[in-house]
């Protein structure tokens, strides 16, 4: 552009700014400031903007660029605080200011010359001016000395007032972009920018590998219960800013929301290296963090994902990841795991069993099977459990493991537990028809949700009930886990069993956390022991120490005791030392039928080996 008169000068500067973004506006600026360098036949011009949360002046564009700039350059960011009195009056300028050489303004005159070499200038400062702030500085320098006139003034106020509402509409753009792509608790990179990112990286073209890290805190929950939700946000704060001060060039670090927060690593990766990355990132994470005077530390499950451009989209690595960190969580937090194909598997498997569940209970295609439970010094059966199994038209036989979390994570905990209570309750009145006098204990299964659900004892007193069996003839069976998770409503709970007569068993005893005096709270009559500490009794000096406390304790607090997984005589004859009479497991039966349970009922006993009726005693 080249203008003639001052009025075509700020037409054309006029409709250089239309078109400016938050992209394109250094850039035009540039190009303004230099049309008015050539106009005036300036030496230097500059536009500077004013941070008042951070009382600062910082450089926007200058014309022409400098040469030689220091490193740290002394005209970039100027604190007002520290500045000399010209950069300090730019804080809250409001009328045109002019410094010309010889004057007073000596620090500004020494700052210019440790910036650009230049010795002495005149310079004309405009103030950018929205409402009643001071927004930015136009500034035009004149190597030496230079008159301006008021019409030359007067243009450049109207220049400057254009600059200013371009500055403050690209500043309004750029706050929009950035919460649009920044996470507003802590400042990182949101899912958008993360799928962005993502998307960039995984373009078929670019090289290698790409590795991915789902980071999930380990009970956050717990510290937003106890704490509040600012001490959880602050938290969350502090180890956001040191994953984003952990991190190595090029790597981007996201905040999902909640608790989790993504790494997706600069450079080529292999699992082998990202396992590596995630070890260090988890000591970094499980560092305390003081909240108040109190600290606090969090582990955290990442779950990895490696996939290579081209062959796996962003969305799917992502996916993956976060199905990796679910198998992390599910070790029980505290872990990394790298995705496998079998964790997609099960998901397929997961999500057609979720699909077909409800139909299959309202179908009656469920089935029990039972499994009797022994005394180990005559054989006779004291009790049987009755166990799920679900054979599915497509996937063939499912174990209980595979379909009741699915249950209890879709609602049907209650409906899929109602179902077996009432079948196991009309099978044992079966047999008790065909067994006068039958008085054996009928163990179910109940899954934690099904425990604290609304209906539960309703439930459970309408289907005994209708089968007559006698509350104390039913025991139900609750995971230790499961026991300690909701501590005051399982309280409740148990508390109304006790009050139908129905028993209550702590199942997979030995694997939980729970402490005593947890345990003390709650009212229960026997302790299974898990079936981990059982299998190698005769071998393992470990577990023999452990189920030797489990005896212990069970004796202390009066409680029947049963050995679960005995699979052979060395197991029941060290149980059988240790006065543990009650056993379960495949040396004396696995799980049968219902029309299998009936004959065993009739005979009332299972053979054992004659030997465990006398029992060596053991040195334990
Ligand atoms: P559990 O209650 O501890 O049941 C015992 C499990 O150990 C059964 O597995 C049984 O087949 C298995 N088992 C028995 N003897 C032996 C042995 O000597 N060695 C080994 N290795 N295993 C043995 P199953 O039937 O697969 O059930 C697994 C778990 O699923 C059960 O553990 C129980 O917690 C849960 N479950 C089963 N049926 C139901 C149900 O109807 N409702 C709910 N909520 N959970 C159920
Ligand atoms: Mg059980
Ligand atoms: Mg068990």
């Amino acid at each position: 552009m080249s203008a003639h008169t001052l009025e075509e000068l700020v037409t054309g500067v006029a409709s250089r700014l239309t078109a400016t973004t938050a992209l394109t506006w250094v850039d035009s600026a540039e190009e303004v400031l230099h049309d008015l360098v050539d106009y005036f036949e300036l030496d230097a011009c500059f536009l500077r903007r004013n941070d008042h949360d951070v009382r600062a002046t910082i450089l926007v564009a200058e014309w022409p660029h400098r040469t030689n700039v220091p490193d740290p350059d002394p005209l970039a960011v100027v604190y007002f605080e520290d500045a000399d009195p010209e950069f300090a009056r730019a804080e809250h300028l409001k009328e045109v200011g002019i410094v010309r050489p010889g004057g007073d303004a000596t620090g500004y005159q020494d700052r210019v010359t440790a910036g650009s070499g230049v010795p002495a200038v005149t310079l004309a400062a405009i103030p950018l001016l929205s409402g009643d702030v001071t927004t930015g500085t136009l500034g035009f320098v004149r190597f030496g000395d230079r008159d301006w006139s008021s019409a030359e003034i007067n243009v450049l106020k109207a220049i400057a007032a254009l600059l200013t509402q371009v500055q403050e509409r690209v500043r309004a753009e750029s706050l929009l972009l950035y919460w649009a792509h920044n996470d507003a608790l802590t400042g990182l990179a949101n899912r958008r920018s993360l799928l962005e990112h993502l998307v960039r990286r995984m373009a078929s073209g670019e090289r290698g590998p790409v590795a991915l890290m789902f980071l999930d805190l380990d009970r956050l929950k717990t510290l937003n219960d106890f704490l509040g939700h600012t001490a959880g946000d602050r938290f969350i704060v502090e180890i956001g800013s040191r994953l984003a001060d952990s991190r190595a060039s090029g790597d981007l670090v996201a905040r999902l929301g909640g608790d989790e927060f993504v790494v997706v690593l600069g450079g080529e990766a292999d699992v082998g290296t990202a396992c590596r990355e995630a070890e260090r990132i988890s000591e970094v994470v499980n560092e305390p963090v003081i909240l108040g005077n109190v600290s606090f530390s969090r582990s955290v499950s990442v779950g990895i994902a490696v996939g290579t451009p081209g062959d796996c989209t962003a969305v799917d690595l992502l996916w993956q990841a976060d199905q990796a960190v679910i198998a992390a969580k599910a070790q029980g937090g505290n872990a990394i795991a790298a995705f496998t194909e079998s964790m997609r598997a099960e998901v397929e498997v997961r999500s057609i069993v979720e699909l077909s569940l409800r139909s299959s209970i309202d179908e009656d295609r469920l089935h029990l099977l039972y499994q009797p439970e022994v005394d180990l010094r005559t054989g006779r059966i004291l009790a049987v459990e009755a166990l799920a199994r679900w054979v599915h038209p497509a996937l063939g036989l499912l174990l209980p493991q595979s379909f009741i979390p699915v249950a209890e994570s879709t609602n049907l905990a209650s409906e899929l537990g109602a179902w077996v209570l009432r079948r196991a309750c009309s099978d044992y009145a079966r047999w008790r028809a065909a067994t006068p006098g039958l008085d054996i204990t009928l163990r179910v299964n109940v899954s934690p949700a099904q425990l604290v659900g609304l209906e539960f004892l309703e439930v459970v007193s309408r289907i005994l009930d209708e089968h007559a069996v006698r509350g104390d003839r039913l025991c139900l069976e609750i995971t230790e886990n499961a026991v300690v998770g909701d501590l005051d409503r399982t309280r409740v709970a148990l508390q109304g069993l006790a009050d139908l007569g129905v028993r209550v068993a702590i199942d997979d005893f030995g694997t939980g956390y729970s402490s005593l005096a947890q345990l003390k709270q709650l009212r229960f009559d026997v302790l299974k022991i898990d079936r981990e500490f059982v299998r190698d009794l005769g071998n393992s000096p470990g577990d023999l120490a452990i189920v030797k406390s489990i005896v212990g304790l069970a004796r202390s607090f009066d409680l029947d005791l049963v050995a679960e997984g005995v699979e052979n005589d060395t197991a029941a004859e060290v149980l059988l030392g240790l006065g543990c009479n009650r056993a379960q497991g495949f040396l004396l039966s696995p799980p049968v039928t219902v029309e299998r349970c009936g004959e065993l009922l009739r005979a009332g006993w299972i053979p054992v080996d004659p030997a465990l009726r006398t029992p060596r005693r053991l040195n334990v």
